[in-house]
């Protein structure tokens, strides 16, 4: 049975999108432990917390840091910025601050973006202290007169809190596992990173509806970077089984399907990744090699790791002029989108799950007439789309060292046609399946 999209995922995808994109998250706060129960109405992800200070390899946890209110008015409390009309106005993990500047002090703690008039940039100030920023549109300058004085307040709470890391366990006839993974700590922002959430959780749930899975799955969120490296740090013992996964980011826009190799770059899952992408019913695809300054698959490919993750996107990240703003919002992704990444996806696991290195049960060539299964080649015009060639192409490379993935890119056939003959040799007791 062929992984395949499901229509009602598709559904519930968007739907995820929809209902997370209001939420207020970042590393460590209750936004991100809301995302993660509303994901569990849908997923029935398990929710494990590590504690801020907790060292973990050469980091340590950041505290929690919610936001009670903040904005900026003038002096008859008129709100000319205000945090509950978008949660990107405050850069993330500012401190508190309550106070009356002058337009030219009040410059100093802005960010906007000249370039791009109309759109709030994303900030952050992780692991920097008592530093304050409001983000604005370059625009909403002209709300400010250089003679007017300003009240700022910035009301938020930054004490130890929990890392919250969502973990789903799928398993299969062997521990050996894929992870796939994407990281929610994003506030309002829909391609980066909503969209790689929601497709991560609807692949999943489309596994787990699928018979006869050899290896096992493990879905992870959370924050990025530093979820990453803490659950890493907290799990070396099961690093071992694991085989290597995808990242998904940037999904939903309307650019070609990217995949960005592993360190590696030419292990199971990137070969599977490629040769989806070359099958898939579309042209319009691009193949990166691994490049520095990406997101999680960074953690995954780095020394004392050295496990090969790429990575699925449409555009990658910071080459849409959206990225980090907040024009990268639902407007900007679509459904349709999310569904035709998911559909390569899924292609590109079966492809890993299922692809088998067969020995033959025979020496020389098989006589297959006596199995039942001998068709004639045109040996005047042979047909290479044939069964009968794809015979012929089996029973010359099945020798316990190919892949059916080998022979497939090899002789440039569909994987899918190689791995159905197989199982019809399997099945004749010509094959066994060494994996
Ligand atoms: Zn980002």
């Amino acid at each position: 049975m062929k992984w395949s999209v499901n229509a009602g995922v598709v559904d519930t995808m968007w739907a995820m999108v929809e209902e997370l994109f209001p939420i207020h998250r970042t590393l460590v706060n209750d936004g991100i432990r809301n995302s993660l129960e509303l994901i569990r109405s849908s997923l029935d992800i398990a929710i494990h917390e590590f504690p801020s200070g907790m060292h973990v390899w050469d980091w340590i946890i950041p505290e929690a840091w919610n936001v009670n209110q903040a904005y900026i008015a003038d002096l008859s409390g008129r709100k000319l910025v205000d945090f509950r009309n978008n949660n990107l106005h405050l850069a993330a993990y500012s401190c508190p601050f309550q106070g009356r500047l002058t337009k030219a002090e009040l410059l100093e703690h802005i960010w906007t973006l000249p370039d791009q008039p109309d759109a709030i940039p994303y900030r952050t100030l992780y692991y920097k202290e008592n530093q304050w920023r409001f983000c604005l549109a370059h625009d909403e300058l002209s709300l400010f007169n250089d003679d007017d004085q300003y009240e700022v307040c910035i009301d938020v709470d930054l004490r130890p809190g929990k890392l919250c890391v969502g973990e789903f366990v799928l398993p299969g006839k062997t521990d050996k596992e894929i992870w796939l993974t994407s990281y929610l700590c994003h506030p309002s922002l829909a391609n980066d990173n909503l969209s790689g959430v929601a497709l991560a959780v609807s692949v999943m749930k489309t596994l787990a509806s699928m018979p006869d899975r050899q290896y096992s799955y493990r879905l992870l969120l959370w924050p990025e970077s530093i979820g990453a490296t803490t659950y890493l740090a907290s799990h070396e013992q099961i690093l071992e089984k694991v085989v290597g996964g995808y990242v998904f980011t940037c999904c939903g826009d309307a650019g070609p399907i990217t995949y960005k190799k592993s360190y590696f770059g030419n292990t199971l899952i990137d070969q599977a990744a490629l040769h989806a992408l070359r099958y898939a019913d579309r042209g319009n695809y691009s193949i990166r090699d691994f490049w520095l300054n990406g997101s999680d698959e960074q953690k995954f490919n780095a020394p004392g790791v050295r496990l090969p993750f790429g990575s699925f996107m449409r555009t990658p990240y910071s080459e849409f002029p959206e990225y980090h703003t907040s024009k990268d919002n639902l407007s900007f992704i679509s459904k349709d989108q999310l569904a035709e990444i998911l559909s390569v996806v899924l292609k590109a696991l079966f492809i890993a799950d299922t692809n088998r290195i067969y020995e033959p049960l025979y020496k020389g060539e098989p006589f297959l007439s006596k199995h039942g299964l001998h068709r004639q080649v045109d040996l005047k015009r042979p047909d290479r789309k044939s069964l009968a060639y794809i015979q012929r192409v089996l029973t010359m490379e099945t020798d316990g060292h190919n892949s059916l993935l080998d022979i497939a890119n090899k002789w440039d056939y569909h994987f899918d046609d190689i791995l159905d003959e197989s199982i019809i040799f399997s099945q004749a007791g010509l094959f066994k399946a060494l994996n």
